[in-house]
C-alpha cells in the first residue's frame, strides 16, 4: 500500500468518525510504516493541544472577522450566518481547534512535500 494521504492522517488524528475499511487499511499500513506513524503522531499531538487549549494560550483574542472567515471557509457557503451564539469559551475553543487543524494540515502537506522532494532528489529526478 502507498503511504496514507495527509488528509486521511488528519481524519485519523481527529478520530471523530466511525472507523471504515479504509481507516483499518490505513492503520495496518501505519503499524509498519515509520513515516506515516510519525506523521500521525505529530498530528495527534496537535489535535490534543488544540482540544485542550485555553483562551490564555492565545497572545490576544482573535477579532470577530477571523471567526467569520473561518466559519465561511469551513462551511463553503459565501454568506453563512454565525452559529447561534455559543458560550464565548466554546466559540474560542472551536476557533482554536480550527486554527490548530489548519496548522496541522499545512504541516502535514509541507512534511509530505519535503519528503517526496527528498526522494526525487535521492533518485536524481530533481536537483
Ligand atoms: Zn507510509
Amino acid at each position: 500500500m502507498a503511504h496514507v494521504e495527509s488528509a486521511h492522517l488528519v481524519e485519523l488524528a481527529l478520530s471523530n468518525a466511525t472507523t471504515t475499511d479504509a481507516d483499518a487499511e490505513a492503520l495496518r499500513h501505519i503499524e509498519t510504516c515509520t513515516r506515516c506513524r510519525d506523521e500521525l503522531r505529530s498530528l495527534t499531538r496537535l489535535v490534543t493541544a488544540a482540544r485542550t487549549a485555553q483562551l490564555v494560550d492565545l497572545p490576544t483574542t482573535p477579532p470577530d472577522r477571523v471567526w467569520q472567515r473561518i466559519s465561511r471557509d469551513v462551511s463553503g457557503a459565501p454568506d453563512t450566518p454565525r452559529p447561534p451564539a455559543p458560550a464565548p469559551d466554546t466559540r474560542r475553543r472551536v476557533l482554536l481547534a480550527l486554527l490548530a487543524l489548519a496548522a496541522a494540515a499545512g504541516i502535514a502537506v509541507a512534511h509530505r512535500y519535503l519528503h517526496e522532494r527528498a526522494e526525487l532528489v535521492q533518485r536524481g529526478v530533481v536537483r
